[in-house]
C-alpha cells in the first residue's frame, strides 16, 4: 500500500511547466571591433566613436562612429552623386533587380540578422526571427515589384524621383524601419542617407554588407551612425526629403527645422492606441490580442495597444483572464527561443518607464505584475497592468513605450469612440466584437491611421501605415508609401 501511494505521488501532473533553456547560438554573428560610416560603398574611418552594448547584459559589443556634420555632409554628397550619375535614370526594371536581390539576401542571411537584432536591441529572438526579418525582406520584395510600374501606380501623373532622402529611424524595429524607409525610396529612383538609432546601429551596419553583396551602385545607400546630433545634421543638410520615425518631440523639432526649406517631410511619431473590447467578442482570442498588443517587443511599439477599453459588463472577466495569461509570459534572455518578453532597450528608456509607472501608482491606479524573476544585469521591466485608471492619469495620456497596459471601461459604442479619441495621438486602434457592422461603425469614427479588427499588430508591406494628429503625417507601406518619394509633372 505504501508503495502504491509513493507511485501515485510521483505520477502527479506538474502544476506549472518549466522550460529548459533553448538559447539560439551567437556563433553566426561576426562582429567587428569598430565600425565606420558607410559612404559611397566604402567604410570611412570615423573621427569619433561610442560603444554599443547588449541591453540584456550591458556587454559592450562594438565601437561605433559618431558622425560629425562634415561626415554627414560627405554622405549626402555621395548620395547626390549616385543620384545624378545613373541611379535616377536607370530603368525601373533594373532598379527592381537590385531590390529583389537585397530581399533574397536578407532571406538567406535572416538567422544572422535576427540574432544580431536581438543581441543589440534586446527583443526576443522569436520576434526578430518570425516578424522583423520576414517583414523586412517582404518590404524589399514588395517595392521591387513597383519599381517598373510607377506609371501604373500613378496613371497620367508622370512620376519622377525626388532626389536624396535623409532617413532617421528609431531603435524599436531597427532593420524593419530601415526596410520601410530604403525600399520605397530606391524603388522610386532616389538615393538615401540613413541614420539608425544610437542604441541599435548593428543591423543597419550589417545591411551595408548586403548592399555590397547585391552590387548596388556605390552611393545609392549610405549609412551614418551616431546620436541625435548626427540626425540633426542630416536634417540640416542638402537633402530633398526627410523621412523620420521616432518621438513626437523630435518630430516637432524636425518640422520646425525643415519649415521654409522646401524639403519634403514625412513623420511617423508616437501613439497611445485604444484597444476596444466589446462584450460579444471571442474573449480568449481578445485576451491573446491584448497581450500581443502591449507586450510584443516589450511594448516598444508606436502602435502598441496601450489603452485597453473594456465594456463594463465583462471587465472583471477580462482582467481575470488577462492576469492569468500574464503569469505564463516568460521574461528573460532575448536569445532564448522560449522568451516572450526581452530586455528594455536602454537605461534611459527603463528610467522613463519606471517614472511613468510610479506616477500611475501615485495617481491611484492599481498595479499588477505577475511573479517573475528578472535577470540581475541588463535593463528589465516586468509585464505590468494597471486597473482603476482614470482618463486624466499620465499612464492613460502619455506614451510609455514599455510593457505597461492601462485598463479603462465603457458602456456604449459611442462612449468607447469618445474615450478612444480622447488623446493627442492617432496612430492605431483595435476593435474586438463579433459584429461586422459594429466594426465598420467604430472604424469610421476612430481617428487612427490603422484600425485592426479582431487582431492587433498585423503588418503587411501592401498596407499603408501612418498617423493623424501628433502621430505624424504621411504613409509608409503600400502604393501610398511611394508617393512621398515621388514628384509629379
Ligand atoms: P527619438 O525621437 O529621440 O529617436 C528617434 C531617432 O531620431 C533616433 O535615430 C535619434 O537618434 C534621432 N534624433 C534624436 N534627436 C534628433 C534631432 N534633434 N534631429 C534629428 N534626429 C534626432 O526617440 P528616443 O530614442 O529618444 O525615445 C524617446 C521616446 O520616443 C520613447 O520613450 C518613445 O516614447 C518615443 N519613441 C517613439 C517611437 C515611434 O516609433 N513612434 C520610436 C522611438 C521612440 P538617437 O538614437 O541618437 O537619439
Amino acid at each position: 500500500m505504501a508503495e502504491l501511494e509513493k507511485k501515485t505521488k510521483q505520477a502527479l501532473v506538474p502544476s506549472e511547466w518549466e522550460y529548459a533553456p533553448a538559447p539560439e547560438s551567437r556563433e553566426i554573428v561576426q562582429l567587428d571591433e569598430r565600425y565606420g560610416h558607410f559612404v559611397g560603398g566604402e567604410w570611412l574611418e570615423p573621427r569619433e566613436t561610442y560603444t554599443t552594448i547588449a541591453p540584456a547584459s550591458e556587454e559592450p559589443l562594438a565601437e561605433i562612429g559618431q558622425a560629425t556634420p562634415e561626415e554627414v555632409e560627405g554622405a549626402i554628397a555621395s548620395a547626390r552623386q549616385a543620384f545624378e550619375n545613373g541611379w535616377s535614370a536607370l530603368p525601373g526594371s533594373e532598379r527592381a533587380k537590385y531590390l529583389f536581390r537585397i530581399a533574397r539576401i536578407l532571406q538567406e542571411r535572416s538567422r544572422e540578422f535576427a540574432v544580431l537584432e536581438s543581441l543589440n536591441g534586446g527583443k526576443p529572438i522569436k520576434e526578430s526571427r518570425d516578424v522583423d526579418l520576414p517583414l523586412a525582406a517582404a518590404h524589399f520584395f514588395y517595392y521591387a515589384g513597383w519599381a517598373d510600374k510607377l506609371e501604373y501606380a500613378f496613371p497620367n501623373r508622370r512620376p519622377r524621383p525626388v532626389g536624396v532622402a535623409g532617413q532617421i529611424i528609431p531603435w524599436n524595429f531597427p532593420l524593419l524601419m530601415l526596410a520601410w524607409k530604403i525600399a520605397p525610396a530606391l524603388a522610386a529612383g532616389n538615393t538615401v542617407v540613413l541614420k539608425p538609432a544610437e542604441t541599435t546601429p548593428l543591423t543597419a551596419l550589417l545591411f551595408c554588407d548586403v548592399v555590397r553583396q547585391a552590387e548596388l551602385p556605390a552611393g545609392v545607400v549610405n549609412i551614418v551612425t551616431g546620436d541625435g546630433r548626427a540626425g540633426a545634421a542630416l536634417v540640416e543638410g542638402e537633402v530633398d526629403k526627410i523621412a523620420f520615425t521616432g518621438s513626437t518631440e523630435v518630430g516637432k523639432a524636425i518640422q520646425r527645422q525643415v519649415a521654409g526649406t522646401g524639403k519634403r517631410l514625412t513623420l511617423e511619431l508616437g501613439g497611445k492606441a485604444a484597444n476596444v473590447v466589446f462584450d460579444d467578442c471571442a474573449l480568449d482570442q481578445a485576451v491573446e490580442g491584448i497581450v500581443n498588443g502591449i507586450y510584443f517587443n516589450q511594448g516598444h511599439v508606436c502602435c502598441a495597444g496601450s489603452r485597453l477599453f473594456v465594456q463594463e459588463s465583462i471587465h472583471e472577466d477580462v482582467v481575470k483572464k488577462l492576469k492569468r495569461r500574464m503569469k505564463t509570459l516568460r521574461v528573460g534572455d532575448p536569445l532564448d527561443k522560449n522568451t516572450d518578453v526581452g530586455a528594455i532597450n536602454s537605461r534611459a528608456q527603463l528610467e522613463k518607464i519606471q517614472e511613468l509607472v510610479a506616477a500611475g501608482e501615485e495617481e491611484g491606479a492599481e498595479i499588477y505584475q505577475p511573479p517573475c524573476k528578472l535577470p540581475e544585469r541588463g535593463y528589465w521591466f516586468a509585464p505590468t497592468v494597471f486597473t482603476n485608471v482614470a482618463q486624466s492619469y499620465r499612464i492613460a495620456q502619455e506614451e510609455i513605450f514599455g510593457p505597461v497596459l492601462s485598463v479603462l471601461t465603457f458602456r456604449t459604442p459611442a462612449e468607447a469612440v469618445e474615450k478612444a479619441n480622447n488623446t493627442p495621438y492617432g496612430l492605431s486602434a483595435g476593435i474586438w466584437t463579433e459584429k461586422g457592422s459594429r466594426i465598420l461603425w467604430m472604424a469610421e469614427r476612430m481617428r487612427a491611421g490603422v484600425v485592426w479588427a479582431n487582431t492587433f499588430n498585423r503588418f503587411d508591406p501592401a498596407s499603408p501605415f501612418g498617423g493623424y494628429k501628433e502621430s505624424g503625417f504621411g504613409r509608409e507601406g503600400g502604393r501610398h508609401g511611394l508617393e512621398p518619394y515621388l514628384e509629379f509633372e
